[in-house]
């Protein structure tokens, strides 16, 4: 069963290729952008705190993010893909001993790298509440500080696959497809 955990900034296309690799490898999508935007629309208490940090286009807190992905993971089949999980160092570490104690592991993180002013268009087009010049360029910021230091983190793991996300969608999957492909014949998945 695959598990893989996608990197990249916003707008690097790691929604629709988890999506598209999820109904691949018959697998679960775990979105915790997609889980908080739904908690704001039912108006949860955990909604009503996230909102406020969504909306100024800053991360919500590491504690509260490690909660949503635990109840997650443990109720759901073992295969799964996370998009926008973790975002910064506490919560890959959190995520280390979350899986530990579900004895699962991962067995590839794929950062889809695309240049900035790509990012900034698509994002435009896409046209998301937060999806404003300035907020998508603070958004940026805050990935460059609290989430890019989790590529060397996974490099040093030596599970870290680097994708040219700035191709076309399809071509972007097939390289994905046959990426996890490989990564689990290598064996990096222990249960
Ligand atoms: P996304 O749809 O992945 O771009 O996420 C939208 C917003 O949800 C982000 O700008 C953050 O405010 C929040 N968010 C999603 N995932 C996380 C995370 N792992 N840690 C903190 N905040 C997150």
């Amino acid at each position: 069963m695959p598990r893989l955990i996608f990197l990249g900034p916003p707008g690097a296309g790691k929604g629709t290729q988890a999506e598209r690799l999820a109904d691949q490898f018959q697998i679960a999508k775990i979105s915790t952008g997609d889980l908080l935007r739904a908690e704001v629309k039912a108006e949860t208490q955990l909604g009503l705190e996230a909102k406020s940090y969504m909306d100024a286009g800053d991360l919500v807190p590491d504690n509260v993010l490690v909660g949503i992905v635990r109840s997650k993971l443990e109720s759901i089949d073992p295969g799964w893909i996370l998009d926008g999980f973790p975002r910064t160092l506490p919560q890959a570490e959190a995520l280390e001993t979350l899986l530990t104690d579900l004895c699962q592991d991962y067995e590839c993180v794929i950062n889809l790298d695309v240049p900035d002013d790509v990012i900034v268009e698509r994002l435009k087009e896409r046209g998301r509440t937060d999806d404003r010049e300035d907020l998508i360029r603070h958004r940026l910021e805050v990935y460059r500080q609290q989430t890019q230091p989790l590529i060397e983190y996974y490099e040093q793991r030596q599970r870290l696959s680097r994708v040219n996300g700035d191709r076309d969608i399809s071509v972007v999957h097939e390289e994905l497809k046959s990426l996890v492909s490989i990564a689990g014949s290598n064996g990096h998945v222990s249960v």
